[in-house]
């Protein structure tokens, strides 16, 4: 099989000869498109007046999936050049990545995936942020030096990265970026480091044993940098301050908006009594159903009924906004929350003693009293 897109990375459109393999399936001659395979996403594009669809390895075969049928002949293919450009470029960025990381850190890539918006390398350690920042800078270098993606072929003492099993008849294809990374690989790369143009890191994060790094390249990479100045920008705004600032005052607000929240509830904790003293009061099967409804926070509803139980020496229902809690000495506080949810819907359970959980909707004091008194 002869692969134009190794030899010859910048040819977007050539004749070629079709083979159909069945209806809308077909291989070509050369072959123009990437397949999907190595974790780079497959070229589309066109043959003839055909749209490819998908370009996958089959038995070894590299079959075109098309939107149409087409007959045995010549035909002029031509491949998405935005697609290939941008997969190529984050590909060769990958290598160029796992190359510097296993010469300058002895870390080893165990998976890697070119997503159309997103991709990544997983290495076998953890690492720090500055390592990623170095491994940055390190890569932007090879970058800018501009070194020429060489292809050479059944080269020895070189290991594979990639799987290359499931291709038969082709001999091993390796390719080397100067001094920076040299590596058994079926894919699709640019023809300089140049071209790529930018890489970012954008991200870390462990990953069992090993990291998992998000990086972009080229477009992408420009497109990712002026999102996150723009949300830097309007983050200065709102903070009046600088962008090294940021992140201590932030944290600032954070904790005191947690003290403001945990003074509210003792506020509220200290009303709480009130609340339950004067809830309204129903009688049902004999016995008494204190009702409070009221705009409380919700981590204090449960305290609220227990307070108004305590109070009416019989069941009390709370309810804040669409969440329910019920307390009873006396009657079945489960049974008296699906009574309710029959009415209001919602979530929840619990035992005769205690019930909590939310309804679809509010409900009014008045309601409550005829839903309760209904259920008699
Ligand atoms: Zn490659």
């Amino acid at each position: 099989m002869k692969r134009l897109y190794w030899a010859q990375p910048d040819t977007f459109e050539a004749e070629v000869d079709v083979a159909v393999v069945d209806d809308r399936a077909v291989t070509i001659d050369p072959i123009l498109f990437h397949p999907d395979e190595g974790g780079q996403p497959a070229d589309l594009g066109t043959i003839g007046d055909a749209n490819v669809l998908n370009v996958e390895l089959v038995d070894g075969r590299i079959v075109h999936r098309l939107d149409k049928s087409l007959a045995a002949g010549t035909y002029t293919a031509r491949v998405d050049r935005q697609r290939r450009e941008h997969t190529a470029g984050h590909h060769t960025a990958q290598h160029i990545l796992s190359g510097l990381a296993e010469k300058q850190f002895g870390l080893k890539t165990t998976s890697v995936h070119i997503g159309l918006q997103r991709c990544t390398v997983d290495f076998d350690r953890k690492i720090e942020w500055d390592t990623v920042a170095a491994l940055e800078r390190a890569a932007m270098e090879v970058v800018t030096r501009n070194l020429p993606v060489e292809t050479v072929f059944d080269e020895t003492d070189v290991r594979s990265r990639d799987d290359l099993r499931a291709v038969t008849s082709d001999v091993i294809r390796v390719v080397k970026i100067a001094d920076c990374d040299k590596s058994a690989c079926c894919g699709a790369h640019v023809g300089t480091t140049g071209q790529i143009g930018v890489i970012r890191l954008c991200d870390v994060e462990s990953k069992k044993q090993g990291t998992r790094i998000t990086f972009l390249a080229g477009a992408k990479a420009l497109e990712y940098s002026q999102a996150e100045t723009s949300v830097l920008r309007e983050l200065r705004k709102v903070a009046n301050c600088s962008t090294p600032e940021l992140p201590t005052i932030f944290e600032k607000a954070l904790s005191q908006t947690k003290e403001l929240a945990k003074e509210v509830d003792q506020l509220w904790s200290q009303r709480l009594p009130d609340l339950a003293a004067s809830a309204e009061v129903v009688e049902v099967e004999s016995s008494k159903v204190g009702v409070q409804i009221a705009d409380i926070p919700e981590t204090l509803v449960a305290k609220l009924a227990a307070l108004i139980a305590q109070a009416t020496a019989g069941a009390g229902i709370a309810i804040s906004g669409v969440r329910i809690a019920i307390n009873s000495e006396t009657l079945d506080a489960g049974a008296l929350l699906r009574r309710i949810q029959t009415v209001a819907g919602g979530k929840g359970g619990g035992s005769p003693k205690a019930a909590n959980g939310r309804l679809d909707r509010g409900i009014t004091a008045g309601e409550l009293a005829a839903i309760l008194k209904g259920g008699e």
